[in-house]
């Protein structure tokens, strides 16, 4: 058996004002056949390495082409798309005949002329091998599952987990569907049913953690091979916009259609409860306060990992306005700030402008007074499984009893070590303010008392029914309308 593997992700904020193009792509990667090597600590690599090993193990040949990926921002520039899109496909015609292809998507990449990315690659990877290959992707759950993925996949899996720490088991998952299929012993048919909701549903909490744990429970059902629960991406504007239930079954397309239906109709179900309602920033504060220990506050709105500018500062300022102590706030997206405190140099008090430079999401700018306490280029954090996250050049500062932190590659706050690797002690600290919508609790959660979600300013607004879709099919939706299914 002949394997061949490749990845290209990112997230499309339609809504953000600036292009995904080839610097974005290049702050990791991309990684032209050698990300089993050169790569091995990203998200990517870690799976790519993943997919090696099993092919080892049974023997088959394992052969990488593209890797590549970029933080969330805007529209991808076409003609970057469209280079990595064909490096993949003239590697898949050159390296071939392949009997299996694994490729790593997002789902919910939008290019300047294409809404559905991830169909257009598997429809021209399908054309490309015929219709006997075996082709199975990956994608994250905030993806846009659109049918023409599913119908020129043979297998899509996607992530059950938010924050996504399952990717590897998700993985291994798909290799297996796809082998069984190359090797003769399964005919997996997949099943799409449309939610008609848009939202956002982490998985650590009720009610969305029993309901992911139902999708692992169906999986072991006679026959049925994956359930796959599609959260969707609500500021990614395109027709296919919404969350979907995809269910893949073993030569049984009623079952699949059974078992997607019934499902999706649970979370559909649960779609009041599903709504997220985060505090603002006011009753937030006081709830962080009240907290005996630690709380760890996150700036939702100003995700980095969701498209936005990450230097909305509307958060910070409450904290310096109520004198908050003992608190740290990051990481905020300041690239020139960064390069100012490096000039003036450790040790060193400074007027800075912080924050704001972005566009409207990112509020207005803050002048502060900051102390210059540690500098470090190149700084990193633990990202999801065992992937490092790059921060770039980045910088601690403290304002007025609250230590600050400024980095130079946009990234959301994933792990404590953002934070310690400067420097910063967080043992007893009241409240840690990071910017990120959910990733966070993976690794911040063991040290949290309370973890305080804020409805901040910002690009990534939770209030669903007032998005301005104009490229959505189906502007008849959950929230926007009470009972969209009619159930
Ligand atoms: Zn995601």
């Amino acid at each position: 058996m002949r394997v061949f593997s490749a990845g290209l992700i990112t997230e499309t904020n339609t809504f953000a004002p600036w292009p995904t193009g080839v610097r974005g792509f290049s702050e990791e990667g991309p990684f032209h056949g050698d990300v089993t090597t050169r790569g091995k600590d990203s998200e990517m690599g870690v799976l790519a390495c993943g997919w090696r090993d099993l092919c080892r193990e049974r023997g088959y040949e394992f052969v990488e082409s593209l890797f590549a990926s970029a933080q969330p921002s805007g529209r991808a520039v076409q003609s970057v798309y469209e280079t990595y899109r064909d490096e993949i496909l003239r590697d898949l015609k050159a390296k071939g005949p392949f009997d299996i292809v694994l490729l790593f998507l997002h789902g919910a990449m939008v290019s300047q002329e294409c809404d559905d990315c991830e169909g257009d690659i598997l429809a021209r990877v399908r054309e490309a091998v015929g219709p006997k290959v075996a082709v199975g992707a990956e994608l994250d759950p905030h993806c846009h599952l659109t049918p023409l993925m599913v119908e020129k996949a043979n297998a899509i899996i996607l992530m059950k987990e938010y924050p996504h720490t399952d990717y590897m088991e998700r993985g291994r998952e798909l290799f297996d569907i796809c082998a069984g299929m190359a090797e003769g012993k399964l005919k997996p048919v997949s099943h799409l049913f449309d939610c008609r909701m848009v939202g956002f549903y982490p998985t650590t909490t009720e009610p969305m953690r029993s309901l992911v744990d139902k999708c692992s429970a169906a999986e072991q059902r006679p026959k049925v091979l994956s359930v796959s629960f599609a959260h969707g991406f609500p500021w990614g504007d395109t027709p296919e916009t919404g969350s979907k239930m995809l269910v893949i079954a073993d030569g049984d397309a009623a079952l699949a259609e059974a078992v997607s239906t019934e499902i999706g109709k649970e979370i559909y179900a649960a779609r009041d409860a599903l709504l997220p309602r985060f505090p603002r920033i006011e009753e937030a504060l006081g709830a962080a306060r009240e907290t005996n220990g630690c709380a760890v506050l996150a700036d939702t709105a100003d995700n980095a990992g969701g498209g936005a500018p990450s230097d909305n500062v509307a958060l910070l300022r409450a904290m310096l306005e109520q004198r908050v102590q003992d608190a740290v706030f990051g990481c905020i997206w300041d690239p020139v700030g960064v390069k100012t405190c490096a000039e003036a140099g450790v040790g060193a008090t400074l007027p800075l402008r912080i924050g704001g430079k972005c566009g409207p999401a990112s509020g207005e700018p803050f002048d502060v007074v900051a102390t210059v306490k540690a500098f470090r280029v190149d700084h990193d954090q633990q990202g999801l499984g065992p992937a490092r996250s790059h921060m770039g050049d980045s910088v601690w500062i403290e304002i007025n009893g609250i230590d600050v932190v400024l980095n130079s590659t946009r990234t959301q706050t994933f792990s404590p070590d953002a934070f310690t690797g400067l420097g910063i002690d967080l043992k007893n600290k009241r409240m840690i303010a990071v910017k990120s919508s959910w990733h966070f609790q993976a690794l911040f959660g063991p040290i949290a008392d309370r973890i305080i979600p804020v409805a901040t300013p910002g690009a990534i607004q939770m209030d669903f029914a007032a998005i301005d879709y104009r490229r959505k099919r189906d502007q008849h939706f959950f929230p926007r309308e009470k009972n969209p299914l009619g159930l």
